[in-house]
């Protein structure tokens, strides 16, 4: 993706996105702290060689995000960085999966340096945070903006949290509050541009529980993240499970923020259908409830019981028209991103 006025694919890759490789001797290839990473052969090869945990199973997952259907595209470079990873991110965490290698293919419309200096730093820092590390990728050119990561975790054989395990009389909690997000791009859309309002932070910086989820893992029946609204995800782990739920409208956790900003009515319809929350939903037998909030309070979380699973399906006790967030189904709103 060279031209005479910009520096070629190679050289941004050097420069912003290899930030964690210490250029090792030629005879070695990749350096200590690569080879404690499980990388027997890093950037700069065809593939990277990669070696699991023993007798642990990987966890992959891959998601693109796109200019204005995912995030606005006048963010800033830093937190588009944040949160293309974030999202990857948090389906490892929906599964129990410690991270441990990512890939990255980002196509540009054009090269702004000072733009992937500020995505990089986005995208490294909530790596480093997690403990992931990029092995490979490209870059292109092409009209949009466009983010795609695949990300790479792994997790004990029996311990991984799936979507099937719910059983009726389970527990439904959730690990933080819900529709803030949503909130965030409304008030984006209506002219927020302070990206540290909380809610308009929310919903740019999502913070993955990762952590949360690994204390919690060999506790609960079944769990997924919160990704296309609560509706519609309860009702994917619904229908994996063979159950049904009842909700308690009145127990969903709501920001004060977002009651302030949208009003109560409004507030709970994002919380039921606004996607973009990134907190977990767990199914869990209520035996184990102390010690999962116990577990969650001990790393500054929270956990907060919204209903119960049923034998009966279907899902009861709230009023709602929406069906969570659907891109495809959203082409009328003029950008998939609006609320
Ligand atoms: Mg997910």
């Amino acid at each position: 993706m060279s031209d005479a006025a910009t520096p070629g694919e190679f050289e941004l890759i050097r420069r912003y996105f290899m930030q964690d490789v210490e250029h090792a001797c030629s005879s070695d290839h990749v350096s200590p702290s690569q080879a404690r990473a499980g990388i027997v052969l890093g950037q700069g090869d065809d593939c990277a060689l990669l070696s699991p945990s023993p007798g642990r199973r990987l966890a992959v997952s891959v998601d693109t995000s796109l200019a204005d259907v995912h995030f606005p595209r006048d963010a800033s470079a830093e937190a588009i960085g944040h949160r293309a990873l974030a999202v990857n991110l948090s389906d490892l965490a929906a599964m129990g999966a410690r991270p441990r290698w990512f890939v990255l293919a980002l196509t540009l419309p054009d090269v702004d340096e000072q733009w992937l200096e500020g995505f990089a730093r986005g995208l490294y820092g909530l790596a480093r945070e997690h403990d992931i590390a990029l092995v490979g990728g490209d870059i292109t050119r092409g009209q949009e903006l466009s983010i795609t990561i695949t990300v790479h975790g792994e997790v004990d054989d029996d311990s991984a949290i799936t979507r099937h395990g719910a059983r009726p009389g389970d527990l439904l909690a959730v690990t933080g509050t819900l529709g803030s997000a949503h909130g965030g791009l409304r008030a984006w859309f209506n002219g927020q541009r302070d990206e540290r309002h909380p809610l308009v932070a929310a919903y740019l910086r999502p913070a993955p529980r990762i952590k949360e989820a690994m204390s919690i893992q060999q506790r609960v029946s079944a769990g997924l993240d919160i990704s296309d609204g609560l509706l519609a995800d309860l009702g994917h782990l619904c229908a994996r499970s063979g159950v049904g739920a009842c909700l308690d409208a009145t127990a969903l956790p709501l920001d004060q923020a977002l009651v302030a900003s949208l009003g109560e009515h409004e507030a709970l319809e994002a919380a039921l259908n606004g996607g973009d929350d990134y907190e977990l939903l767990l199914a869990l037998d209520p035996e184990q409830e102390d010690a999962v909030r116990q577990a969650l309070e001990t790393l500054g979380g929270a956990l907060h019981v919204i209903g119960r699973v049923t034998s009966e399906p279907g899902i009861s006790g709230v009023a709602s028209t929406g069906r969570g967030w659907q891109h495809f189904h959203a082409a009328d709103h003029g950008t998939g991103a609006s609320p």
